[in-house]
């Protein structure tokens, strides 16, 4: 019988969005266990699509790059890229974005400094899972939390639609820029708590968890 090659979608990175030609709003996610995640899938077997906002890391090799700037940039690509086996999001995407964008560099002027109108950005993540035709069978969201985490990432993971979230506690500014990262992955069924070892080592196992779901021959 014919092998077919199981496939990944991964977020990773923050999302910028633009005040005017020169300023952003972003956050400080570097991208690092995004990578090491599509690193892993890839090393697994997975056919990967890395969907990464900016970040100052090298692309990785042997994965399907795709570059995006802001958050509905990221949606689209990722739409354009279903169906897959597993989506991971593991991207830091900026919850708002400025109402208008200026065509030029906002000025000084001496007078009051701008009030910069904020809306929401669509949710990747939720979009993906609530998909009616092409949900992928294996969704991961991740959750940043600064108090009662699991609490808060279990209702996170139900409100998202999404089967499984990785939680970690950035309440001390761990897990951003970090090489290192401690979370705990829930389940509808369990909690696992992953003591802190290298964003690798995280992916690494993440992967084993995932080919018991989505197999890979
Ligand atoms: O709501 P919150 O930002 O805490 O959710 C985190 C999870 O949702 C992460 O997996 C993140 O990649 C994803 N997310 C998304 N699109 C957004 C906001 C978050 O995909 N607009």
């Amino acid at each position: 019988m014919k092998k077919t090659t199981p496939t990944a979608l991964v977020t990773s990175g923050p999302t910028y969005e633009p005040i005017d030609p020169v300023r952003f709003l972003g956050n400080r996610s570097s991208g690092k266990q995004g990578h090491a995640i599509a690193a892993a899938l890839r090393d697994a077997g997975f056919a990967v699509t890395l969907m990464s906002g900016p970040t100052a890391l090298a692309d990785v090799t042997g994965v399907k790059m795709v570059h995006v700037t802001t958050a509905k940039e990221m949606l689209e690509a990722c739409k354009a890229v279903l169906p897959v086996d597993v989506a991971v999001f593991a991207a830091a995407v900026a919850d708002w974005r400025p109402k208008r964008v200026q065509s030029h560099k906002i000025k000084k002027n001496g007078s009051a400094p701008p009030v910069i109108e904020l809306v929401e950005n669509p949710d990747i993540l939720k979009t993906v899972a609530t998909h009616k035709t092409l949900r992928p069978r294996l969704v991961i969201g991740f959750a940043a939390e600064t108090k009662e985490v699991i609490a808060n990432a279990n209702a996170k993971r139900e409100a998202k639609g999404c089967d499984w979230i990785i939680a970690n506690d950035v309440s001390g500014g761990q897990g951003f820029d970090a090489d290192t990262n401690s979370v705990t992955l829930i389940t509808d069924r369990h909690t696992e708590i992953w003591k802190e070892q290298t964003k690798q080592a995280i992916a690494e196992k993440l992967v084993k968890k995932i080919i018991g779901v989505v197999g890979v021959e």
